[in-house]
């Protein structure tokens, strides 16, 4: 179906202004939606592995990785595939990609974007495609973890690839991106879709693919900007990542119907990511005042986690703690204007948020809720010049029927083994 007549105007809160999308705004009733602390990454692909080994492990799925975590800034899964959006985007307005952050309030909390989204992009150059992209080619989906811990910026060669690390300071860098599908607002994928084979679920927001009407013309490849359709030759569908959404359900036996955690955040060592469900606002369509939900708090409330590449428009509803060691300007164009005062929050963390992030990876049922039981104050430091405090608060977790399923203090409980069971290794 080709577009006929202008786009309507959709609401966009991470670029704080509306935005031309093929359809009109329709939210679901609950968003799917995920943090990744990245400054906590092992790149152990635990992760990876346990998507892979539950959805893509058939014939024509080799290639399949839903959940890939590539090293920035060379790495990327298929190869370079954000540096070619982003070069897309910049012929598209050359210098436009810009936010007014003076405008930031309540409904723009980064701000306003003056730039181009992929929608406005593709529009403006008079195309037949809802959205700029591309498709990658077969030697891009090759290596999925090329480059992998690979740094760069070496002392006196700024960008300069592989660089080592030099004693006692090194400003070589890289960092963990850990990516699959976001489950967008407005997606990319489904915008691009002839048949309408894609749609958002009502109950959930989550994205799936329509095996059953898809022809395999992987426009949904082409127009997703973070490339998370897939095609698959021996069936000559595409496919994506279904969010676990048997788990999401809760009709996995392990959690008595209740919501449980998709596979790739439930397994993963480095505790560094955490999902949930956020509830919409009806009327207004945007995630309903609820600070007690641990993603509303991270994403809303405290403001340390933020979406990926939210220029793009398509509102992914994947957010992410920022990198404290890695240049600020590669970072405000992977994560928007949020970036500085992200990594100022995590840096010396309020009080509260302390006690939230030791909800991550503590059960595997989607936490609804959360409570703060205060405890003493346990240390004074002084962080950036500034005097912070560190009390062993305890932070308890409710599944969506109100049952307790984390409790956590800050302090970690010391053990001491007893001498009758000495270390024998
Ligand atoms: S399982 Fe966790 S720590 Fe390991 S690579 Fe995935 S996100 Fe990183
Ligand atoms: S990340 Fe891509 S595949 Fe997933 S919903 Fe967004 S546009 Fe679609």
């Amino acid at each position: 179906m080709g577009r006929s007549g202008p786009m309507p105007d959709v609401y966009n809160w991470q670029l704080g202004r509306d935005m031309s999308y093929r359809f009109d705004e329709a939210h679901p009733d609950w968003q799917f939606a995920f943090v990744f602390n990245i400054n906590r990454c092992l790149a152990c692909q635990t992760c990876t592995m346990a998507c892979k080994s539950t959805w893509t492990f058939s014939e024509g799925q080799e290639y399949m990785w839903w959940n890939n975590v590539e090293t920035k800034p060379y790495g990327g899964y298929p190869q370079g595939w954000d540096v070619k959006l982003l070069s897309l985007l910049e012929q598209a307005n050359p210098g436009g990609q810009v936010w007014d952050t003076s405008k930031a309030g309540p409904r723009k909390p980064y701000g306003e974007y003056e730039g181009m989204t992929i929608f406005e992009a593709a529009q403006a150059k008079g195309r037949q495609e809802q959205a700029l992209g591309y498709l990658p080619t077969d030697e891009e989906w090759q290596a999925p973890n090329i480059h992998e811990d690979t740094a760069t910026g070496p002392k006196g060669v700024p960008g300069a690839y592989g660089a080592g690390a030099e004693l006692p300071v090194h400003r070589p860098w890289f960092f963990y991106l850990q990516r699959l599908c976001n489950h967008c607002t407005y997606p990319g994928c489904l915008a691009a879709c002839p048949r309408n084979a894609i749609y958002k679920r009502p109950e959930d927001g989550i994205v799936l693919i329509d095996q059953a009407r898809c022809r395999g013309y992987r426009k949904c490849v082409e127009q997703c900007p973070y490339k998370k359709p897939m095609y698959r030759a021996t069936t000559r569908v595409s496919e994506k990542c279904i969010a676990c959404y048997p788990r999401v359900e809760g009709t996995d036996p392990l959690t008595d119907g209740l919501p449980m955690e998709t596979r790739c955040m439930s397994v993963c060592p480095g505790k560094i990511r955490m999902q949930g469900l956020v509830k919409i606002d009806e009327k207004t369509g945007q995630w309903e005042e609820d600070p007690e939900n641990p993603i509303f708090y991270l994403v809303k409330v405290a403001k340390v986690a933020l979406p990926l590449y939210p220029q793009f428009g398509t509102e992914p509803n994947g957010y992410y703690i920022p990198p404290r060691w890695v240049p600020r300007g590669f970072l405000r164009q992977m994560f928007g204007p949020g970036v500085d005062r992200a990594i100022e929050t995590y840096l010396a963390p309020p009080r509260e948020l302390l006690a939230v992030m030791q909800l991550f990876r503590a059960t595997q049922r989607i936490i609804f809720k959360f409570r703060i039981e205060k405890g003493p104050k346990v240390r004074d430091v002084v962080i950036g010049g500034k005097p912070w405090a560190m009390y062993n608060d305890t932070v308890i977790g409710y599944d969506r029927a109100g049952n307790e399923v984390a409790n956590l203090s800050v302090l970690e409980p010391f053990h001491v083994r007893p001498r009758k069971y000495p270390n024998s290794i």
